[in-house]
């Protein structure tokens, strides 16, 4: 059957994935992975490919066709099943559908071009957030070390976890597999590490706006490095849009992500007087900014600079997942919710399904819940000392938590 557009295609809802047809994913340290749902599923390196045609065309990508094909789920894909199995969207169903064509004939040619291009050359980053783990970000290298010198072991560097403890850095060689491959694709998504914080990324952009290629390109950025240079780079380019990390506000955005919430949000408005692009603003649900969501919300949809924002939700790592809020306090943050027009009903707000309804591992998980109290306190008091500050003294929520744990 021909499916015609896209509203036509999420009504089948069939158990179907866009990303093995046309996407290719990959990671800060050079692996290949299905997407940015499944960060641990390696498929390959690219140092080890001659080129992404020939991987996206290869059997590691193939199997996951292979499996799509007869409407079954790959095992790599948990994450978008589960989903699917809570009557929640999935990454699955949002895949740069203004930017490429999609019909059924996508899926069953018999040789795939790169449409979709999702990578960063290194994990440099300028940055170190409480969320995040050497494997996306460089500034965490030592930290990470400093972690494990301190007892917390499960900052021991391994490839599945955001720990890694090393840089990597793309080589040259495997830089032009990228560039070669750049005219065929619809949709580049730049990532982080911070885009901004690898000089390729700026030469990247460079030959898009100098060669004009057709291409649209989304940077997931911390901001924070914009400078007035890159500014009208970036504003050259006419299908260039940015989404903001934003996790957080003022003291609390300045403990989580370590750089200045006055300056990024100064960068943004900056940002939206030169070229009239409103950004999307990307929150990424923690234990630490969970209890005040609505403000968040009131404060980034209200600003004319943004556009639209998306709530994403951490299951990993699980010490600093909100699941590991405990459930009478989810219960009347569930109730909190529901009653606001801003989480339920804004116009500006997407993905607000993961807010809504949410559950304590407390009582979904709770051998999970109980294995991980020890490490959401370590992990609290090793950025506190990192940051110089305490995140309690601005979410005193935070109090009641480690309350509730001593005596559970
Ligand atoms: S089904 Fe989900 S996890 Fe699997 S490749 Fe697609 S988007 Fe990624």
């Amino acid at each position: 059957m021909e499916v015609d557009s896209q509203e036509e295609y999420n009504k089948r809802r069939p158990v179907m994935c866009k990303f093995p047809y046309s996407g290719v994913t990959i990671n800060p340290d050079g692996h290949f992975v299905p997407c940015c749902n499944a960060p641990h599923v390696n498929l390959g390196h690219l140092s080890k490919v001659e080129s992404l045609k020939k991987f996206i065309n290869s059997h590691e990508q193939g199997m996951l066709r292979d499996k799509f094909n007869k409407s079954e789920w790959p095992s790599a894909c948990r994450v978008c099943k589960t989903r699917r199995e809570e009557g929640k969207p999935a990454l699955m169903d949002h895949m740069a559908d203004k930017y490429i064509d999609w019909s059924d004939k996508n899926f069953i040619a018999d040789n795939y071009d790169v449409k979709y291009l999702e990578f960063t050359p290194s994990n440099a980053c300028n940055a170190s957030c409480s969320t995040c783990g050497s494997k996306f970000s460089s500034k965490w290298v030592t930290l990470d070390q400093e972690a494990v010198r301190q007892g917390l072991e499960y900052r021991n560097p391994t490839w599945e976890s955001r720990a890694t403890g090393t840089n990597y850095s793309m080589s040259e060689q495997d830089y032009e597999k990228i560039l070669e491959v750049i005219p065929t694709v619809k949709f580049l998504m730049l990532k982080g590490g911070e885009p901004l914080a690898d000089k390729r990324n700026i030469k990247l952009l460079e030959k898009i706006r100098d060669e004009k290629i057709d291409c649209k390109v989304n940077m997931i950025t911390n901001l924070s490095m914009m400078n007035d240079k890159i500014l009208d780079l970036m504003k050259a380019i006419p299908q260039f849009h940015m989404s903001v990390s934003m996790d957080g506000l003022y003291e609390q955005y300045n403990w989580i992500r370590s750089t200045d919430f006055d300056n990024v949000v100064g960068k943004l408005n900056k940002w939206y007087m030169a070229t009239g692009k409103a950004v999307n603003v990307l929150t990424t649900m923690s234990i630490y900014n969970f209890f005040n969501m609505e403000e968040q919300i009131k404060y980034f949809t209200r600003m004319e600079s943004v556009s639209m924002m998306k709530l994403l939700l951490t299951a990993h790592p699980t010490y600093i997942t909100p699941h590991m809020i405990p459930q009478h306090m989810i219960d009347e943050l569930n109730t909190k919710h529901a009653q606001s027009i801003w989480c339920t009903k804004h116009p500006k707000l997407e993905r607000n399904k993961n807010l809504l309804n949410f559950t304590s591992w407390e009582t979904t998980s709770p051998d999970r819940f109980k294995e991980n109290k020890s490490r959401v306190l370590s992990w609290m008091n090793f950025v506190n000392k990192q940051r110089g500050f305490n995140i309690e003294d601005h979410v005193p929520e935070l109090n009641k938590v480690k309350t509730y744990y001593e005596k559970f």
